[in-house]
């Protein structure tokens, strides 16, 4: 049987998000959108620094259902643990008034109960309260004494050196005051859902900031599906905020944005560009930059990803660790295009072998071709600065290298394709139609660092081949776009 919960304390927080959410995550599951591998990675993610934070409070109780449903077994359970006098229980579940919590991690001792909830987050935020507030109603209104409740989340200060230290990876914050100030809001707010789940009908609530903030809501695909293509969502580098006054005031499409409504030189011109198909080529300007590079060239991309527990001597929680390289290499314009990469095996440290490999392929002359060089190069110096034995011959890299992004990110090039932006994930269709990241399973750099996070938990060698030879072509694409690109430069001379 399930526990006849209402009201969970995930969908109080929905609840307070938006109206329409709360009823149609009840009551129309199936207009959510698809969860995407990079949401469920995350996901996934919350669930490990969750197991690994029990570990400060040993030799704990799991209550956790058998199935996310079977709610109703971990409250019988949670209560008979407590009956039998545990003290520390984790993933304990309790019920008042039909709205269900389930509790990270409870300790009792002689004065009362103390509450933990366990975020992957790096600091406390006005929803881990409202979270709190909720678990403390249910809690203390069941009669059980609460004397604290907290959150414990990760302390991105802290440098490893030698085994994982866990009292100092995780801080533990007491928001036991903010809790109690919520009591009565929490009791209103309760009401108020339920009523919002008694009606017969979806509510009207139009979108706006709240569609994604504090959360991007999961029924964007359904309640946006309104917004035309080319609106005033669709400007490049405008606030959120500053889109919905425009859409409060009607105004939708590109075409109806008014003359005075305060756009930049580039929104500008990303609207001109949609209404005029307005193109720039700038030959000059194109001229001058390819003057500043020369063959050979190296085309280069790294990809990293930022575990949230350090796994690595000398690495702080969330650090972007190097993993993976591409590299194109071009002796002259005429020369054969030859490929080196490198991935490093998911259970070593991927910085030492990367930068050894890398500054082998990379050689000691030559121009290294980057798109969006910021990246690269902060990745160099966190090498440097963790690795010193490798830092002079890092430095050595610095002068050679040469962004490719500029001539986009300055308008020299511009299509009305680009939709505003220089990113190499608009410039490449636009330039080089024939190469494409459509109908790649890792297409952004987002889901390769998640995809690579996720060989750490896999044993399947066939599953973690397929992966490495995911990363290895998506990587491979980023330089050889560059080599296009820049072709499709050279020969507008
Ligand atoms: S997309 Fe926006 S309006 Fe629709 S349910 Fe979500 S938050 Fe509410």
């Amino acid at each position: 049987m399930a526990s006849l919960h209402i009201l969970s304390k995930s969908t109080f927080l929905k609840g307070l998000q938006c109206d329409k959410h709360l009823y149609l995550y009840k009551n129309n599951k199936e207009l959510l959108d698809p969860l995407s591998e990079m949401q469920q990675a995350i996901f996934s993610r919350g669930t490990d620094v969750g197991k690994l934070a029990q570990q400060l409070f040993p030799g704990g109780i799991d209550a956790s259902p058998s199935s996310p449903t079977k709610f109703d077994e971990s409250i019988k359970l949670t209560e008979e643990l407590i009956q039998k006098g545990e003290q520390v229980i984790y993933e304990a579940s309790f019920m008042f008034e039909q709205v269900l919590a389930a509790a990270d991690i409870v300790v009792k001792d002689d004065s009362g109960w103390k509450i933990y909830e366990v975020k992957s987050s790096t600091s406390v935020n006005e929803v881990h309260i409202n979270d709190a507030a909720v678990q403390y109603w249910i809690v203390s209104n069941l009669g059980y004494k609460v004397k604290d409740i907290s959150i414990v989340y990760i302390n991105n200060q802290y440098l490893r050196k030698g085994e994982l230290d866990l009292n100092s990876l995780f801080s533990i914050e007491s928001v036991l005051e903010f809790a109690l100030e919520k009591q009565k809001f929490v009791t209103d707010e309760v009401a108020r859902q339920k009523r919002v789940l008694k009606r017969n009908s979806i509510p009207k609530v139009d979108i706006g900031m709240h569609c994604t903030d504090p959360y991007p809501c999961g029924f964007i695909g359904h309640c946006w599906k309104h917004i035309p293509e080319n609106s005033v969502f669709d400007i490049s580098g405008m606030h959120l905020r500053k889109k919905f006054e425009l859409y409060e005031k009607g105004i939708i499409k590109l075409k109806d944005i008014p003359n005075d409504c305060g756009l930049n030189k580039n929104q500008q011109l990303q609207i001109d560009g949609v209404l005029q198909n307005k193109k720039i080529i700038d030959k000059e300007a194109i001229k001058e930059f390819l003057d500043t590079i020369s063959y050979p060239m190296y085309f280069v991309d790294f990809e990293s990803f930022q575990p949230p527990v350090p796994l690595y001597e000398d690495s702080k929680p969330y650090q972007q660790i190097p993993f993976q390289y591409s590299v194109h290499y071009k002796e002259s314009e005429s020369s054969e295009l030859r490929h080196f990469e490198f991935i490093a095996e998911p259970d070593t440290d991927p910085r030492i072998p990367f930068i050894e490999n890398l500054l082998k392929v990379l050689g000691k002359k030559g121009d290294i071709i980057v798109y969006n060089k910021s990246f690269e190069i902060t990745r160099l110096k966190e090498i440097q600065r963790d690795l010193p034995k490798y830092a002079k011959q890092i430095e050595k890299l610095f002068d050679r290298v040469k962004d490719l992004m500029l001539p986009f990110q300055k308008k020299y090039y511009y299509s009305p394709e680009m939709k505003g932006s220089y990113s190499i994930k608009y410039v490449l269709p636009t330039l080089v139609p024939e190469l494409s990241y459509e109908n790649m399973v890792i297409a952004d750099g987002g889901t390769a660092s998640l995809s690579y996070e996720s060989l750490l938990s896999l044993d399947d060698f066939i599953k973690i081949d397929e992966i490495k030879k995911q990363l290895l072509e998506y990587c491979k694409l980023d330089t050889l776009a560059m080599v296009r690109i820049l072709e499709k430069l050279e020969g507008l001379e």
